[in-house]
């Protein structure tokens, strides 16, 4: 098999022929159709998250890695302890694996799991064209989701639908806010409207997306720059936002956020742009604020969102599909920000 690997942080991905993996017991094996590229991926290859202040998280590579966790593709072998799938079948991979064995992973919380096999992150996927799913467990159908497009609900899609449930909407439009009319923000956007019948108010730097958003679905969009993007936030709201979901993860998005709440709001941070920020202790305490971070979601999550792919009930974003060979210039082109819309790689 085929597969793009990264051997040293921050050097290009190297083409490598490796043994095509043979799956025993309950593993089975895919060839891949298509996998996203996600922005994770970037920092995978960096070696580090940005902390601010000049301070970095390394997340060193120790062992040639083939990345890709948004996996879509044809069961091509199967172990002999598997009995739900069958080989022609084509499935998205959940790619959070927990040990199997700990409170965590038996509580739906495999992705939490320290002891785990994350595919594409710390143990191979889509960047080859073949990948050993240990499990039928983690395999979802997609209906007649795009192939460009089906892998990415096992990360961008997941990770939007469980930070759309972390935020607690209310059934109102207005109650929930999204930050970001960009690739995941619209994803956001389109999940609020399968699976909460909501339309959301869109907020984002950058009036050609918000154009876009509005186009959408977007109850209203505000462009957070503007003078008045506070008070307007706050009219909108009726005194100040219930949900947010905020998919940049700056300390301006951050901070502008959490000062918009209301009582006993909700802001669910899942971009990783990076950065600090300080709040004030006591306002914290008196006004029930929750600040969460959110990154993927669980099994039982995906579960859920791809009952709604596979109805057909969540309508298709665009994807660009390129050959898994250009894997290094998506990349480049991601990490300086000339990506629009989603990317994903195929192996023909
Ligand atoms: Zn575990
Ligand atoms: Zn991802």
């Amino acid at each position: 098999m085929k597969a793009y690997q990264v051997v040293e942080n921050g050097k290009p991905l190297k083409e490598m022929e490796l043994e095509t993996p043979v799956p025993k017991g309950k593993e089975v094996l895919i060839k891949t159709i298509s996998c996203g590229v996600c922005h994770s991926d970037v920092h995978i290859l960096d070696g580090y998250f940005d902390l601010g202040g000049g301070a970095q998280l390394p997340t060193p590579v120790n062992d040639p890695l083939t990345m890709g966790h948004e996996i879509f593709g044809e069961v091509v072998a199967i172990g002999d302890e598997v009995s739900n799938v069958s080989i022609g079948e084509r499935y998205v991979a959940y790619p959070w694996i927990g040990c199997g064995n700990c409170e965590l992973c038996d509580s739906d919380k495999t992705h939490y799991c320290m002891n785990n096999s994350n595919l594409g992150i710390n143990v191979s996927g889509g960047y080859g064209d073949h990948v050993l799913v240990p499990g039928e467990q983690y395999l979802f159908a997609a209906g007649d989701t795009p192939d460009s497009l089906a892998g990415s609900y096992a990360c961008r899609g997941l990770t939007a639908y469980s930070a759309l449930k972390k935020a607690e909407p209310f059934t109102t439009d207005n109650s929930l806010v999204i930050i970001s009319a960009g690739g995941l923000g619209l994803l956001a956007l389109k999940i609020a409207r399968a699976a909460y019948g909501i339309n959301p108010i869109v907020m984002d730097i950058d009036d050609d997306k918000l154009k876009i958003a509005k186009d959408l679905g977007a109850s209203h969009v505000i462009n957070s720059a503007s003078e008045d993007a506070a008070a307007k936030l706050t009219e909108l709201t009726g005194g100040g936002a219930k949900a947010i979901v905020d998919f940049v993860g700056a300390e301006a998005s951050v901070n502008f956020g959490y000062n918009n709440l209301t009582r006993g709001g909700i802001q669910v941070v899942v971009g990783l742009f990076g950065g600090q920020i300080t709040i004030p202790l006591p306002i914290h305490t008196l006004t029930e604020k929750r600040l969460l971070g959110s990154y993927v979601g669980s099994l039982g999550e995906m579960k859920e969102l791809m009952t709604l792919v596979a109805e057909g009930k969540i309508e298709p974003v665009k994807v660009e599909s390129r050959n898994a060979s250009e894997a290094n210039r998506t990349l480049e082109e991601m990490k300086a920000g000339k990506l629009v819309g989603l990317v994903s790689l195929t192996h023909d």
